[in-house]
């Protein structure tokens, strides 16, 4: 972007779109026009207001208008944005509060109370901005309305980093991410370049479920479509309904959907899947985790659009990979092939490509892959190679078409006598067992074997969750896989720990498991 601040590209938007509509969501709407000039205004009043570019900014909002006016604004001003997932509790806003270092915290009435009491214990003393009715303020903060100044967009270092968001802690603590201008541009000009739906930027209506304050949510449910003059429709994961989004899908003419397998679970298993005129979709992608493909066919055969598949990370802003765009069309089954700007190799524990077909860790490498880890010079200095690739941790195969597939997390490969088990497969195939709704596997410590596989399995609804179901269910997968890859013990849970965007937490799982086993 001009002057290597990100924010400059939407320049171009607002004169080819600024007088359509940008965004609707919970208690306003703003046209292009407007989401420009406020956010530079809020640039403005943030630098009136003292700060300066490179401080640190928490936006601990639900998904609404003002959280883009804030993020965007941010951006403009220079100043950096770490996006607070709004579940969270004092002391996981603690941690991030601390981590960054942040001088203003922008939140909601709503949220104000943890606020409250994750600054009572710290010795942090951040402006507090919030939005909502002022009557509802707590007497220190800041109205939202009231960050606003003469309308700037400072120069940035494309090197400079522009959103510090956190891993989802899948495998472990949150990581703090690195993202520059330049990541940003990176996805938004590809995107740009490659528009290959047959939707007039004009008519791009984007429905966005996804949390803002994830990677996958904020790049492509938002900023893609808005950067091209499209609206975005902004709702709540916690109003998440199928039937209301099939509906707003139908009356608003919804042509870009998002969404993680749940909520596909949840369309094609309503009542009214099919009775709903899905036809105004051109593009429906899905990313963050292994999609199902049994889902994904029924989702295709009575919405008639293609359901795609992407791949990518918090530390790549968002993805790498992606089934549309590849060369020979989607496939399922498949993340499709590496976007045109991002360089990949699959390579074995020495560091060699392995051949198409292989298993190996997946590398990557491109504009948008992070500058680091915020504050941790040792795990940046672990997730690159020396050529600056990035390392992934998962496990991938590439075809002979230069598709690829994730096999499963490294860190969740299960080594036992020498083998390798991949939980995923185990996993997929306890599904197919007509007691089992959801099933995770991993590794429990074992003298002999290093490992071994232990499954935490929810039974199915109407199913007594017993001892000898337990049994029946271990042999149904020794029965068809190898020996060595099957559970040796089977546990029924009523629910699967889960991350907030919805990753089984497997660290727990495998605490509990070498707890109760041995
Ligand atoms: P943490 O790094 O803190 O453990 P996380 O890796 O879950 O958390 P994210 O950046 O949100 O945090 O997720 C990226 C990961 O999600 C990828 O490394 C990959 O394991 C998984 N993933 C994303 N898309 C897919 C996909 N299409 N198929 C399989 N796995 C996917
Ligand atoms: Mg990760």
């Amino acid at each position: 972007a001009r002057g290597g601040n990100v924010a400059r590209l939407f320049d171009e938007t607002v004169r080819n779109h600024g007088g359509e509509l940008a965004v609707e969501g919970p208690g306003r709407e703003l046209t292009h026009a407007e989401l420009a000039h406020e956010t530079a205004s809020f640039a403005g009043g943030l630098r009136e207001r003292g700060f300066d570019p490179g401080d640190r900014l928490l936006c601990y909002l639900p998904n609404s208008p003002q959280y883009l006016v804030a993020a965007l604004g941010a951006f403009r001003a220079g100043v950096v944005v770490s996006p607070v997932n709004p579940q969270y509790k004092r002391r996981e806003l603690g941690y991030q509060l601390e981590d960054t270092d942040a001088s203003v915290v922008v939140t909601h009435p709503d949220l104000r109370p943890v606020v409250t009491e994750t600054l009572a214990e710290s010795d942090r003393d951040p402006t507090v901005v919030s939005v909502g009715d002022p009557d509802q303020h707590h007497p220190d903060d800041v109205a939202f309305d009231a960050v606003r100044g003469d309308p700037v967009t400072v120069d940035r270092d494309p090197e400079d980093v522009a959103l510090l968001p956190y891993t989802s802690g899948t495998t472990g603590q949150p990581k703090g991410v690195r993202l520059t201008h330049r990541n940003f541009a990176a996805q938004l000009v590809s995107y740009l370049a490659s528009r290959d739906d047959e939707v007039a930027d004009t008519d791009v209506r984007s429905l966005c479920y996804l949390p803002l304050y994830h990677i996958t949510g904020f790049t492509h449910v938002a900023m893609q479509p808005l950067v091209r003059g499209g609206a975005l429709y902004l709702r709540n994961p916690s109003d998440w309904s199928a039937e209301t989004a099939m509906e707003t899908i139908e009356s608003e003419g919804i042509t870009h959907f998002v969404g993680v397998t749940a909520m596909y679970v949840d369309m094609v298993g309503s009542g009214s899947f099919g009775e709903h005129d899905l036809s105004s979709l051109v593009r429906v992608s899905e990313g963050g985790a292994k999609m199902s493909v049994a889902v994904q066919e029924r989702f295709e055969a009575v919405a008639d659009v293609s359901l795609t598949e992407g791949y990518g990370m918090t530390e790549t802003t968002g993805a790498t990979h992606s089934q549309r765009g590849s060369a020979f069309g989607p496939r399922h089954g498949s993340i499709g092939q590496p976007l045109r700007h991002t360089d990949c190799k699959v390579v074995d524990a020495s560091g060699e490509e392995v051949q198409p077909g292989e298993e190996g860790e997946l590398l990557v490498r491109g504009p948008q892959v992070m500058a680091g880890y915020h504050g941790m010079p040792e795990a940046t200095a672990d997730a690159f190679t020396e050529t600056g690739y990035l390392r992934t941790g998962d496990v991938a195969r590439r075809d002979a078409d230069n598709y690829y597939e994730i096999v499963d997390r490294k860190k969740h490969v299960i080594v036992t006598a020498g083998y390798n088990v991949y939980p995923s497969e185990v996993e997929e195939l306890l599904r197919e067992h007509e007691a089992v709704a959801d099933a995770a596997v991993v590794g429990r410590d074992d003298d002999r074997r290093n490992e071994v596989p232990v499954a935490y399995v929810v039974a199915a609804p109407d199913t007594e969750p017993t001892g000898p179901l337990a049994e029946t269910v271990r042999q149904f997968v020794l029965d068809r896989v190898a020996e060595y890859k099957h559970p040796r013990e089977v546990h029924f849970v009523d629910a699967l720990p889960r991350t907030a965007s919805g990753k089984v937490q497997k660290y727990e799982l495998e605490r509990r498991a070498d707890e109760a086993g041995g």
